[in-house]
């Protein structure tokens, strides 16, 4: 079939799934930009898994169905375009791929089947108070006693860990002349005495982040991934990853959909100049379609063996970016409704703002959170540094 057909047909498959499949109370979550709840992701994975296409990405030999980098852009930002949830990256995203890659045979048969199932939680804990965009500069340590690892350290940041069953971890094993060396990649059980959790909570009033201490945890020593000391590689292996799909354009899509509903159905309550306004739209809808093109000339000739080049910075960067401007329009239009927010009216089971449209909360909750966008995943800085070092060698 010609590649554009097969392409569409794909699409066709995704939206269908979508509209069939999706949980209704989960969708309608998703388009009020309401809090999601563990139960509500798992059940969108679950679904998918009964699809197949939970870790459509992954190899065949490990259960996936072996997309290619294109079909795996097509499934996103269709999935995100009809309100299916962010697929929670942590289990089939990030540790998947590293433990069928460099794990041992043991550590594919005992964490890939529950990843695929979705009945283990994962989460990533890199990041350090005094290690974020230096991410070499981590402390946490583990020092090894007989059969097993004992660590001590902070995490900081940690999405989601306060579900999860199993966190990834870089640690310090030795200390050499360069930080990058000495680091190992350790999975370590939630469970475990020593290990704490506390929540932080963002200004949108939700749950997602926490500290993380570590207190004299024993890790068995068959829960290093890979060789000891050569964690940064498989750190970085993991973060290439990260940013292949960070452009989130079905997110954009459907925010941008939204915006323009408002604007048809509401009058606004903050916007004086209209033609300045809808100008502004046209400009957003245009950065979109090259975002788009862009993405989708990325996806179609990348080759999925190699770590993504400076496109998925340029794509990190861009998405990131639409995403903030879309959100701040939004509230630009609801004005003076979006100055009261109640976090309360974010963790319902539908759009209820007592202020404005019904769904004013929910469009504040996703400019407040989405602040974050152009911090994780790696600063709008950092990807800036990374693009002009390779493309003007500085
Ligand atoms: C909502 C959210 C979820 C997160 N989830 C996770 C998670 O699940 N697991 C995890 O491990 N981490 C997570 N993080 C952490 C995230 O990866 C870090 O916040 C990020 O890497 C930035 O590090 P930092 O916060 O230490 O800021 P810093 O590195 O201290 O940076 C502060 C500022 O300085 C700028 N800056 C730093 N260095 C440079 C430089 N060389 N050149 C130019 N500018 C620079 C940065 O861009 C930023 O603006 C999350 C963060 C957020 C906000």
């Amino acid at each position: 079939m010609d590649s554009l057909l097969a392409e569409n047909e794909f699409r066709r498959q995704v939206h269908e799934y979508c509209e069939r499949e999706l949980p209704r109370d989960v969708r309608r979550k998703v388009l009020g930009n309401l809090f999601l709840t563990k139960e509500d992701n798992l059940r969108f994975l679950r679904s998918l898994a009964g699809r197949g296409w939970v870790a459509g990405h992954w190899p065949r030999e490990y259960g996936g169905a072996e997309w290619t980098p294109l079909q795996r852009f097509v499934f996103e930002e269709e999935s995100m375009r009809c309100g299916a949830p962010w697929l929670i990256p942590f289990g089939v995203n990030y540790v998947g791929p590293v433990i069928y890659t460099f794990g041992s045979a043991a550590q594919k048969a005992r964490f890939l089947p529950p990843i695929l199932a979705s009945e283990e939680w994962w989460a990533q804990g890199y990041s350090e108070p005094g290690a974020g965009s230096d991410l070499a500069g981590l402390k946490t340590r583990a020092v090894r006693r007989g059969d097993h690892y004992v660590v001590t350290g902070q995490k900081i940041w940690t999405s989601y860990v306060q579900w999860a069953d199993w966190m990834f971890c870089l640690v310090r094993t030795s200390e050499e002349s360069r930080p990058q060396q000495g680091i190992s990649f350790l999975l370590i059980d939630m469970t475990s005495p020593g290990v704490t959790v506390r929540p932080i909570k963002t200004m949108d009033g939700c749950h997602h982040v926490n500290e993380v201490f570590l207190d004299e945890v024993k890790v068995p020593i068959e829960n290093i991934v890979g060789e000891e000391g050569k964690g940064w590689s498989y750190a970085k292996f993991l973060l290439s990853n990260e940013r292949i799909l960070s452009a989130e354009t079905g997110r954009s899509m459907r925010q941008l959909g939204h915006l323009k509903a408002l604007v048809a159905g509401t009058p606004s309550d903050g916007v004086v100049d209209r033609a300045a306004f809808d100008r502004r739209i046209v400009q957003m809808e245009l950065k979109l379609h090259a975002l788009r093109a862009f993405c989708l000339a990325y996806a179609r000739s990348m080759d999925p063996s190699q770590p993504p080049g400076v496109e998925a910075s340029i794509m990190k960067i861009r998405g990131s970016e639409l995403q903030q401007q879309i959100s701040e329009a939004t509230l630009d239009w609801l004005g003076s409704s979006a100055i009261a927010y109640d976090p309360a009216d974010v963790h319902g089971e539908q759009a209820t703002s007592p202020v404005g449209p019904a769904d004013a909360s929910g469009a504040i909750r996703e400019y407040l959170h989405g602040r974050a966008s152009t911090i994780y995943g790696g600063s709008n800085e950092i990807q800036r540094n990374i693009i002009s070092k390779a493309e003007l060698g500085l």
